[in-house]
């Protein structure tokens, strides 16, 4: 696998323009047209914004806490259920995006951190997600994943979901329910889960003094359903819940704690009161990340 800097030292165009980068924004030229052409329509925003509350819940609750964190325990069933749901948003394979999501961890704002915001807001948004030199999943690093054929099958056909997702807004609600229920939904989805990578390493309060550059942001918490405690989830990432006070609001968690008052999911990871009450971070670490000269 590449290096990032090599990566991105081979140019925008090898970045955002080739084969499988076209979905991505073949989706967004036609959620735009797709408007324009249909006008515009508070209902099908709201129908967008319905469909977008489930479809972060799997990508939160479902490819980030249960498969890159194991942070609580369910049946096979649901499991693939969870695995359903999260590449029906559109982001690659399970075993992809967790492997991926245990290096971030591991290698948080240093230079093999594959998304982090020292290679510039772009790149962590979306750029390494659609070069072609991070395609790979190093399966070392999820062999508690890969031991599950259907998560293994999953992963190779990763784009099967989310067109099963197309196909039935438009047998049910036609080309407006496309439109707006998948189109318009999935690129809000898209954006609002890159933001994590992109803002959340950026803009915000550091509660705790991590060795990275996470950061708690509200705004962000309430678009991602809980994400955005990101400084808290740094400083203790098994946990289910990523609000560590009540007025931190985590949608996903509410979520998860219903699905455990039902016997869906459970042994929810709590957070200890010696971890979450740990010394509130020093104001010299709330640096933003050293830039890096830019390769274009
Ligand atoms: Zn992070
Ligand atoms: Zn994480």
């Amino acid at each position: 696998m590449e290096s990032v800097a090599t990566s991105r030292r081979s140019g925008w165009r090898r970045t955002y323009f080739n084969v499988l980068a076209i979905p991505y924004w073949g989706i967004h030229v036609a959620a735009v047209a797709g408007v324009a052409w249909l006008g515009w329509s508070w209902t099908g925003l709201l129908l967008a914004l319905a469909l977008y509350v489930p479809r972060m819940f799997f990508v939160t609750g479902g490819y980030h806490r249960y498969f890159s964190h194991r942070a609580y325990k369910t049946s096979r069933w649901f499991q693939l259920v969870l695995a359903l749901g999260a590449a029906g948003t559109f982001q690659k394979g399970i075993l992809w995006w967790a492997s991926h999501h245990r290096n971030h961890h591991k290698f948080s704002d240093q230079p093999e951190d594959v998304h982090s915001p020292r290679y510039g807001f772009w790149w962590s948004h979306h750029g390494w997600i659609l070069t072609r030199d991070f395609e790979g999943t190093d399966l070392s690093r999820v062999k508690d994943l890969a031991r599950y054929p259907e998560l293994r099958w999953l992963d190779r056909w990763w784009f099967v979901p989310p067109l099963a997702i197309a196909a039935a807004t438009y047998a049910i609600g036609g080309a407006w329910a496309l439109v707006w229920g998948f189109f318009v939904c999935q690129v809000l989805t898209w954006h609002g889960t890159f933001t994590i990578n992109s803002l959340s390493h950026v803009f915000g309060s550091r509660r705790y003094a991590t060795t990275d550059t996470s950061r708690n942001n509200f705004l962000l918490a309430l678009i991602t359903l809980g994400e955005g405690w990101h400084n808290n989830h740094h400083h203790y990432q098994v946990a289910a819940r990523q609000g560590f006070r009540w007025w931190e609001i985590d949608v996903t968690y509410y979520v998860l704690r219903g699905l455990a008052a039902i016997g869906v999911v459970w042994d929810l990871h709590g957070v200890p009161d010696h971890i979450r009450d740990a010394a509130p971070a020093a104001p010299d670490l709330a640096a933003p990340p050293p830039a890096l000269a830019s390769p274009e």
